[in-house]
């Protein structure tokens, strides 16, 4: 500010210097005219000029005592002018100065805000929050003093996205933010760390069980729909807490465990978890595996196996089941359970699921053109089936590979239907109009109510492997199957039991009108090469 007023000054100074020159000419102007008057007057009067004819015409001409005046009008008009310009000068510089030195103090403001704020929300994000939790550990100089660290995600986020447009999911976001602000105190920090994930910052915190009801409190802002743009939308949250310094002694520690305690929350389906150190036994591995698994749909490191599906009653191959695994080049063959939650929360579903339906489909062809006969299963998970695009995509695969749509069946698990019924339905309907066939997988899970089992389009159910496996031994279970195959029937449903690993089972299952089997018993899913060779040896098994 000192140093604005000094310039100012200096400013002036120069510009009254401008203004007071340009007086100075007018005055010398003013004395060259009139001392040529007076010359002139003396000369013209009396017919020479002298110092006596000088005096005497500048006595008795009118005229000349004007032009004597000139000189002081003009050095004081040149003095007041250049008094009163430096002034406006000077006010108008000062009002232009501070107006822009407030507009460049808005704009510092406005570049800071937006580079420690979330654009959508408003809301403090993760570059601010790792600044707050710095110096919250910071300031807890009490050994006593704990604080958490809690993650929300919603876990549908990117189908709203998708299905119902990025301006949905963003009022979806800030209704959710409105509704997280009831629960938090003022010293707390409500901060959004990415597109679909919210945290809070307590500075300070009593003991577990306060966080625990905190995390409960949250699970329960989450259970009424939200309503946007006229539609009611059910939203799925998980919930993971690090607390300090109980899992971490610095920010990055906590914010990481608070992440893992998420991803455990996520892949157990289970609402909210705070952090344990069993859950560091596969993160590294998780989170090096993400970064691999494009590389390996890329570069074919992907694996499809075939089980054969077989007739209860005639013992005849119907068709086989697509199966994926991971050949990894260090950890050895990778399990779909492993690596398709991964690539569900990732986005790498998409190109894995792209993946599977050409290699099925291609196989496909080749026992289609060898008039084999057999159909292939293709798994369809969650988030790829609640695509709108998916029937289309399906459809164009068909005609490319030239099949028949009758020889796939997609297997869709009933839990995925449940996130989004009608979508399900009208993606179902889609589907089965182009004449592709529908298996309900892992049924009995998903606790879908017969109105809407009665609804679907679907050609088959398959019972649950965990309710077949143990039905010698588990009476319920044995119920439970038997209940599904008669509710299969009435809804006018193929049953398919899937998990048989032994010939009892295969007795039991025929005996209770099972309509088709699969399982260990018959063979493990194999390749295509291997699976052929199994069926020319047990074509009728
Ligand atoms: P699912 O669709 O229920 O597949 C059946 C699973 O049970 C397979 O496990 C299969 O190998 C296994 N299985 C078959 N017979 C028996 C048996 O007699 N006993 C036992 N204990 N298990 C048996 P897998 O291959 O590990 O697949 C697990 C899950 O991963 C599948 O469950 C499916 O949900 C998913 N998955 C597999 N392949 C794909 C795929 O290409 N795309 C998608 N989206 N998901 C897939
Ligand atoms: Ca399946
Ligand atoms: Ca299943």
């Amino acid at each position: 500010m000192e140093n604005l007023s000094q310039i100012l000054k200096s400013n002036k100074i120069m510009l009254k210097s401008h203004v007071s020159r340009y007086a100075l000419y007018g005055l010398v102007i003013a004395l060259t005219a009139l001392l040529t008057a007076t010359l002139l007057a003396s000369y013209f009067q009396y017919g020479a000029v002298s110092l006596v004819n000088i005096i005497n015409v500048q006595k008795i001409n009118q005229a000349l005592w004007f032009l004597d005046v000139m000189p002081f009008i003009f050095v004081f008009w040149g003095q007041y002018a250049s008094s009163r310009m430096a002034f406006k000068a000077s006010v108008m510089i000062l009002e232009q100065t501070s107006s822009l030195r407030d507009q460049t103090i808005a704009l510092e403001y406005r570049v800071a805000h937006e580079a420690t704020h979330d654009a959508i929300t408003g809301l403090p994000n993760r570059i601010l929050l790792m600044d707050r939790v710095e110096q919250a550990i910071k300031s807890a100089l009490n050994p006593k003093t704990r604080l958490a660290v809690i993650i929300i995600a919603i876990d549908n986020f990117k189908e709203i996205n998708e299905t119902l447009g990025h301006h949905s999911g963003d009022l979806l976001l800030k209704q959710a933010v409105s509704r997280l602000q009831i629960i938090v105190r003022k010293s707390d920090t409500l901060a959004s760390i990415g597109n679909n994930e919210i945290a809070i910052l307590l500075p300070v915190i009593k003991d577990i069980e306060n966080v625990i009801n905190i995390m409960k409190k949250i699970e329960k802002l989450f259970l009424d729909s939200f309503s946007i743009n006229r539609l009611f939308i059910e939203i799925q949250v998980s919930i993971g807490t690090a607390i300090y310094p109980d899992h971490g002694k610095d920010m990055d520690s906590i914010l990481q465990r608070a992440n893992l305690a998420l991803y455990s929350a996520k892949s157990d389906n289970r609402k909210f978890k705070i952090y344990s150190s069993d859950m560091e036994k596969n993160s590294p591995r998780q989170l090096t595996l993400t970064g691999e698994l494009r590389q390996a749909i890329a570069n074919d490191q992907l694996l499809l196996q075939f089980q054969p599906k077989i007739d209860a009653h005639s013992k005849r191959v119907t068709g086989a089941e697509a199966l994926v695994s991971w050949h990894h080049p260090v950890h050895g063959m990778l399990l779909p359970d492993e690596f398709i939650p991964m690539a569900e929360q990732t986005g790498l579903i998409q190109p894995l699921s792209i993946w599977v339906l050409n290699n099925a489909l291609r196989t496909a062809r080749n026992w289609y053109r060898e008039s084999l006969g057999l159909s292939i299963a293709i798994n369809i998970s969650p988030t790829t089936f609640l695509d709108l695009e998916l029937p289309d995509l399906i459809i164009d695969l068909l005609s490319q590979y030239e099949i028949p749509s009758d020889f796939i069946i997609l297997e869709i698990t009933e839990g995925s239907m449940i996130k989004n019924p009608d979508l399900a339905l009208e993606i179902l309907n889609r589907l089965s109009d182009r004449g592709i066939k529908i298996s309900i997988d892992d049924f009995g899970t998903g606790y879908s109510s017969l109105s809407y089992l009665k609804q679907l389009p679907a050609s088959e159910i398959k019972i649950d492997k965990s309710f077949v496996q143990d039905m010698l031994t588990d009476e319920n279970d044995a119920v439970i199957v038997k209940a599904i195959i008669d509710l299969g029937h009435n809804l006018g449903l193929n049953v398919v039991a899937e998990g048989v690993e032994n010939s009892e089972t295969s007795s039991r299952l025929k005996s209770l009108g099972c309509d088709v089997l699969q399982g260990y018993y018959f063979s493990k899913p194999v390749k295509s090469d291997r699976f052929l060779k199994w069926l020319s040896l047990n074509s009728d098994y």
